[in-house]
């Protein structure tokens, strides 16, 4: 079962957070949950699990997610898939960074969730978490798609509840610097 991390603390204020008065948050977080653009960062074999749940068959674009956001600057969520090696770790964080806020992160499958297989080869990165905050984690060597539609459903009811201050405050909590990544 998808396991969705607890909520960030939002320690600053953006303007438009201050302004939007409370009960704008329904309608807020209502937009942003059924219109999802997901940069998909596939890494390895999870990655045909992801296609696989965007074909016709599991259909994910009826949870209003859409597949195949041209660059990361263009998605709302991004989902790593595979396997993340250290030589990819630096590249996994700066696409990160270039995507706009808010933004939100699925890790998909054992590999990048805390290794998988490769939990101790010397050139894994032993979590996806350890360069870039994640919102959801789906289990599984590989996950089948059913199970990131059961990630996207838990990350929309975690986005219906986020708070306006959250919203427009996210920052990077955790993680390397991608300067000690280089
Ligand atoms: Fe491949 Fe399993 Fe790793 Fe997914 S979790 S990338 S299926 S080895």
């Amino acid at each position: 079962t998808p396991v969705a991390r607890p909520g960030r603390e939002a320690p600053r204020l953006g303007p438009l957070a201050r302004l939007a008065p409370e009960p704008m948050k329904v309608v807020l977080n209502w937009g942003r949950r059924y219109s999802l653009w997901v940069f998909n960062f596939g890494l390895a074999c999870c990655a045909i699990e992801f296609i696989a749940a965007s074909m016709s068959r599991h259909d994910f674009i009826r949870l209003g997610v859409i597949p195949f956001a041209p660059g990361p600057r263009q998605a709302d969520l991004m989902v790593v898939s595979g396997t993340v090696t250290d030589k990819m770790a630096p590249a996994v964080r700066r696409l990160y960074e270039q995507m706009p806020e808010p933004k939100y992160v699925i890790s998909f499958g054992a590999c990048s969730n805390c290794g998988g297989p490769y939990w101790d080869s010397y050139s894994v990165t032993k979590g996806v978490d350890q360069i870039i905050p994640v919102d959801v984690y789906v289990p599984g060597c590989p996950p089948r798609p059913e199970a990131l539609l059961q990630g996207i459903l838990k990350l929309q009811e975690k986005i219906a509840e986020e708070s306006t201050a959250d919203r427009y405050s996210r920052r990077t909590s955790g993680g390397t610097s991608p300067a000690a990544l280089t």
